[in-house]
Order: structure tokens, then C-alpha cells, then sequence
């Protein structure tokens, strides 16, 4: 018989407003002994049917919801069906790209999977327990789906720690990449190391964001912190940029920057028009103070700060830190690109971070834009947690 959770008495109601996640704290009884990863029924405390979902005993979402309609069956057909509408969306909304986010978790309806395709070569994360049981059958339905071959498993992120899974990299189906992996992004080329990069290899949420940079840098002195692969600088040397110089602290990033800028011709550069400097952000801002240098463009993309709500202060001092650091170095009729990746850290809580470094630099800045992750990252209505970048676009009038 399949093992039902039931929920206490009013503690269905984020059910019912169809929010996938079922905390600890909801469920009054567990029936059966449901084993990791295994699809319950989920009831309310007077036994109303509410969900199917994946349950998982480590995990504080002790389970993700599947479905919200009782007559659907949880088999393997179904999963496939779900990843088969993922990447149908896609090709419509992100279509001629090389790198795309094919599947992202709750938002597509499948909690904790995200699969990312860099041209021909599949890259997963099975971040949740439900997703994880799947596997096989998640790993044929990807390759029948897209008639990508190779996949390889970046299953690597704390998340995992957080449901109990143990970390797990390595090969699915068919090959490990032999070499980085070339993609184009609207003309701008990079290599990506799908084995050791970030992520899955590379930050495709920013691609909408990268070609406004691109549209946006023609003849401008551009600052480019936590640059990564160079990102957000290639960008801004294809649009024009008059020089880019380009800090962050991983040595790897750097090198694959360096080698990105070979790849796309920019190779004979002089250090005044594209500088990686190998620093920390918050020492470099200082530094780059000190000696009286000033940019016409800056871009500020720092690591997720508040990894939890516990860190939220925090992480709103060191986003202020490095803003209003940044906006001293902004010349008037400049242009700042902010982010955060915080999901912790909501839109207007950041606008107010911001609004609060740009008040304390005594300057004044126009907001042009908010800014987000890119069509193939879309967020549940109903799972506001999905959100998680965000930008601003400002102008120093
Ligand atoms: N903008 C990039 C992605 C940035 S990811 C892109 O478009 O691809 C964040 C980067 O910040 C990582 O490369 C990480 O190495 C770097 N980083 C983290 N903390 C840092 C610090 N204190 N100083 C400099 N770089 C840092």
C-alpha cells in the first residue's frame, strides 16, 4: 500500500495555495515507512486528498509535491511526460541557443532536477530525493528527448548535503567531455568545464543580462567583479568597450578567462584594454580607490552571500559594502549592472539595499531597469522561492 503523510490540522493551507513543499512542522502522521524518495499521499488532518509528492526523511521539506490531482500516476511515463514539456517550452522561448536550462526544478514540476545542455552534451543535478530515485529512468527519457548522448552528473551542490544525498559526479550515458566545451552566446564565445566549473560549468542565467551589458559598452570603461570565465567582460569588449578589467579570486576562472579571450580574437589586447586580475572583490574596490581610477560601466556579480534566511544581514552589509564601494568608482552618466543570486534575499529587500549604498555615496542614480535570470530559468507563481536573480540596471545622472 502506498504510505500517506497526513498533515496536522491547518497545515494545509500552502497546499492547497499549491506550493510544492511540505515542511516537518506540517505533518501530524506518517503511515507506512515510506523509503527515500518514494511517491506518498498527502492528506489533510480531516483526510482530504491534497498531493502526491516525493518524500524525504532527511530533508526539513520532508517532501515535494508531484501532483495536486489524485487521478495522476507517478511512473515513469509521467516523469518523462514532465521533462518532455520542460524542454518543449524551451524551444520556444530560448530556441538557437548552445547553452540552455533545459529543466528547472519546481518551477517545471519537478522538484530538486535541473539539466542544462551545452550544445550536444547533457549536465544534471539530481538535488532533492525524489528526483534522485528517478534517476535511470530521468537519464534515458533526457536522451531519447533530446538525442544528446552524453550526460554527466553535477550532483555536487549542498542541497544535496541538506536531504541526506551524498555528493555524486561523474559519467551517465556515454562519454565525459575530453575538452572544454565551446558554446556561442549571441556571438561571444566561451569554453566551458562542465567536469570542474561552477554549476554545472557555466552561469547561463545571465545571458540576457550579458548581451545588455554587450549593447550597452561601446566605448566605455568597464569594471567587471566576480567576473568568473570572463562572462559579462567578453560581453562588453564584442559591444565596444574601450577597456575591461575583470577581478576575481578563483586562479582556474581566470585562466579559463584568459583562454576565452583568445577564442573570441581578442588575444593581442593590451592590459590597459583587458586586465583579469586574480583579487578579492572587497580589497580590489579599495585598492582600485585608492589610486583614483574610474569606470564608465561596472558590473558587480558577487557568489550567492546569503546561502539561508539566517544570513540575511549579513549578507545585506556585504552587498551594501561592495556597492557603495563600486559606486564611487562610477563616473556621472555611468552605468552600474547590480545582482544578487541570494534567494533568501527578495526584490525589494535588495532595492533597498541598494537604494541605501547609493544614498551613502552621495550620488544620484536612476533605476532603468530590475533585471533577472533568462526565460529557460522561469519561476513557479505559486513557489515565490524560485526567484532568486535578481538586478538592478542604474544610471548615475
Ligand atoms: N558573472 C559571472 C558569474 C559570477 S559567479 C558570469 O557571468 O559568468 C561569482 C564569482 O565570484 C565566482 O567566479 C567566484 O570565484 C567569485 N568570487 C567569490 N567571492 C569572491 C571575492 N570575495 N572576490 C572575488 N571574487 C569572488
Amino acid at each position: 500500500m502506498t504510505a500517506s503523510l497526513q498533515l496536522r490540522s491547518g497545515k494545509d493551507r500552502s497546499l492547497t495555495r499549491r506550493h510544492p513543499w511540505i515542511y516537518t512542522g506540517a505533518i501530524g502522521a506518517i503511515r507506512g515507512q515510506p523509503k527515500s524518495g518514494e511517491t506518498v499521499r498527502v492528506h489533510a488532518a480531516d483526510g482530504r486528498f491534497l498531493a502526491w509528492a516525493a518524500f524525504s526523511p532527511e530533508s526539513s521539506i520532508r517532501a515535494r509535491v508531484w501532483s495536486f490531482d489524485e487521478a495522476q500516476t507517478i511512473d515513469a511515463d509521467w516523469i518523462a511526460q514532465r521533462l518532455s514539456q520542460a524542454i518543449g517550452r524551451r524551444s520556444r522561448f530560448v530556441a538557437g541557443q548552445d547553452a540552455v536550462r533545459l529543466v528547472f526544478g519546481e518551477a517545471d514540476g519537478l522538484p530538486g532536477l535541473v539539466v542544462d545542455r551545452y550544445r550536444n552534451q547533457l549536465v544534471v543535478q539530481f538535488l532533492a530525493a525524489g528526483v534522485d530515485a528517478w534517476r535511470e529512468v530521468i537519464v534515458q527519457a533526457l536522451i531519447r528527448l533530446t538525442g544528446c548522448t552524453d550526460v554527466y552528473e553535477r550532483s555536487d551542490a549542498s542541497a544535496r548535503q541538506r536531504e541526506g544525498l551524498e555528493s555524486r559526479e561523474g559519467v551517465l550515458a556515454g562519454q565525459a567531455p575530453q575538452a572544454p566545451i565551446e558554446i556561442d552566446e549571441n556571438g561571444v564565445r566561451f569554453a566551458v568545464d562542465v567536469l570542474a566549473g561552477h554549476k554545472t560549468g557555466f552561469y547561463i542565467d545571465q545571458r540576457d543580462n550579458r548581451a545588455l551589458v554587450a549593447a550597452h559598452a561601446d566605448g566605455r570603461r568597464v569594471l567587471n567583479c566576480f567576473c568568473y570565465t570572463g562572462g559579462f567582460s567578453l560581453a562588453a569588449l564584442k559591444g565596444g568597450a574601450s577597456g575591461v578589467l575583470s577581478i576575481d579570486s578563483s586562479g582556474p576562472a581566470l585562466q579559463f578567462a584568459r583562454s576565452n579571450q583568445q577564442l573570441n580574437g581578442f588575444g593581442q589586447l593590451s592590459a590597459e584594454q583587458c586586465d583579469w586580475s586574480e583579487d578579492n572583490v572587497f580589497d580590489a574596490l579599495k585598492r582600485l580607490a585608492a589610486e583614483d581610477r574610474r569606470f564608465d560601466l561596472i558590473v558587480l556579480d558577487p557568489p550567492k552571500f546569503a546561502p539561508s534566511a539566517h544570513h540575511v544581514e549579513r549578507a545585506a552589509r556585504a552587498y551594501k559594502e561592495i556597492n557603495l564601494k563600486a559606486l564611487r568608482l562610477l563616473e556621472p552618466g555611468g552605468l552600474l549592472f547590480t545582482f544578487s543570486c541570494s534567494g533568501a534575499i527578495g526584490v525589494e529587500l535588495f532595492q533597498k539595499i541598494i537604494a541605501g549604498a547609493v544614498f551613502d555615496a552621495g550620488v544620484e542614480m536612476q533605476m532603468l531597469r530590475r533585471l533577472q535570470a533568462g526565460d529557460d530559468h522561469p519561476m513557479l507563481m505559486t513557489h515565490p522561492e524560485g526567484e532568486y536573480l535578481k538586478g538592478l540596471m542604474l544610471l548615475r545622472v
